[in-house]
């Protein structure tokens, strides 16, 4: 098999996107990237885990199939073999396919394949001199698409597994925040209290962004015990802290709407599902906000993303733990049944269009959005889509980096695990290059970025 030679990409004419504009799109090609690191290295290990999982569990799977075993075993090894290509093509820096798509659910192929035709410089899209975000999310696609083609596997969710493994391994992590969040609730005594109260979830929601499975290959990162006495040391760490100002915000909402509500576009499951969910049910039993909406992705994506079958299973687990915890899930299925949570699926999440042109493409989602007072947009990949992956000089307005994306009043709370960032002085850049030149490519570091 051939694999890409990083020095004949460096040799290679800058595609028209990249070369010679002011701010271009991140892509693999340029070979000092994370982004090539992204498709060369990480890409693959990804794909190779769920062809392994497929493999090693076939039985399992095939018990969990209504079709007849000889069907199915042809079903799973047509999938298997479709895997094993899409690798290749990856590997050997072939070009994107259009997908076929014969009976989605989600109805996003014309969406797609418009992506896939056009491309930006006039020919079929590759996988090393793409835009990165069409390249990465383009995986992800792909793999539903092979799946849900299938006949009697349409619906399995191949990185599952792994998701419920990471939340059982993290179960002393997740009694402990459950714990430390009902001790907060219980000892407000003033309205400072509820002030630093807010602020500490809002800190724990961000850091808990660094448990990230597809940054990670699918191995956990907190270790059992860990998370919550590492929060302060990590505060320490957050680069542009605008939670001051959320906070005045929401003070100015209380005073100024009747119906409150806050949009919460999630990233991954595990701990930061939780956090985020410890965090919600402060904002509802404290009035902060009536509602909050969890919009989560309609297909397994970026390995941990959040699906409604996540949050699903993850409060049927904590049902069935100890006391507490068993509080903390009845809490939050309550708060289901009378819709002051509402989990919503939206297929714009798992499209790879930046969020500018959510009002032009997507404009009934936009308007749903703007019905909230407040949208917090979690992690790497939503911040990539709300700067649309461009490679902005750091010193870029928060405001210029949105490019006029303003449903209502949001924030950006995200531990750095990508090349792209505003807001942020070129002289911190210098300093932390020289501290770790990976800097922004581990999740050491966070921001919490408020525009009202
Ligand atoms: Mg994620």
């Amino acid at each position: 098999m051939r694999i890409i030679d990083p020095f004949l990409w460096q040799s290679a004419k800058f595609p028209p996107f990249i070369a010679f504009s002011k701010h271009s799109r991140i892509s693999p090609f340029r070979t000092n990237s994370f982004a090539y690191r992204t498709v060369k290295d990480r890409m693959p290990v990804i794909l190779t885990k769920v062809i392994d999982f497929l493999c090693r569990n076939k039985h399992k799977i095939l018990e969990s199939s209504t079709a007849e075993e000889g069907r199915s075993i042809e079903d799973l090894k047509l999938i298997i073999g479709k895997l094993s290509q899409l690798r290749s093509e990856m590997q050997t820096n072939k070009t994107l396919r259009p997908l076929e798509i014969s009976s989605s659910h989600l109805r996003d192929d014309s969406k797609w394949n418009n992506e896939l035709i056009e491309g930006e410089n006039g020919s079929a899209p590759q996988w090393f001199s793409s835009p990165w975000l069409l390249v990465e999310c383009y995986m992800y696609r792909a793999i539903y698409c092979i799946f849900e083609n299938s006949i009697h596997l349409k619906r399995l969710d191949p990185f599952s597994h792994m998701k419920e493994e990471l939340i059982i391994a993290q179960k002393c992590v997740l009694n402990q925040l459950v714990a430390y969040t009902n001790d907060l609730s219980q000892t407000i005594t003033s309205a400072s209290h509820l002030q630093a109260n807010f602020i500490k979830l809002v800190e724990i929601s961000l850091w808990a962004n660094r448990n990230d499975l597809s940054l990670s290959g699918g191995d956990a990162r907190t270790k059992p015990g860990s998370f919550l006495d590492d929060i302060e040391q990590l505060n320490s760490h957050i680069l542009v802290n605008n939670v001051n100002e959320l906070w005045l915000y929401v003070e100015q909402v209380q005073k100024d709407f009747q119906k409150k509500e806050l949009g919460i576009i999630m990233d991954n499951s595990g701990l930061e599902m939780v956090a985020d969910l410890c965090f919600a049910v402060y904002c509802v039993s404290h009035k902060l906000f009536d509602r909050v909406i969890f919009y989560v992705k309609k297909i397994p994506w970026f390995v941990s993303d959040t699906t409604f079958g996540d949050l699903q299973w993850a409060l049927h687990y904590m049902e069935k733990d100890v006391p507490e915890m068993q509080n903390f899930a009845n809490k939050c299925l309550g708060y289901l049944d009378s819709q002051q949570f509402q989990v919503v699926e939206e297929g714009y999440f798992t499209l790879p269009l930046p969020y500018h042109v959510m009002k032009k493409e997507d404009p009934d989602l936009y308007n749903k959005l703007s019905q909230s007072q407040l949208l917090i947009f979690k992690g790497d990949l939503n911040y990539r889509k709300l700067g649309a992956d461009i490679d902005w000089p750091s010193t870029t307005t928060f405001e210029k980096f949105l490019q006029g994306f303003k449903p209502a009043p949001l924030v950006a709370l995200r531990t750095i695990k990508a090349e792209i960032i505003c807001d942020l002085p070129s002289t911190t850049v210098s300093e932390l290059e020289l501290l770790d030149k990976d800097w922004m490519t581990k999740g050491d570091y966070g921001l919490i970025q408020f525009m009202k």
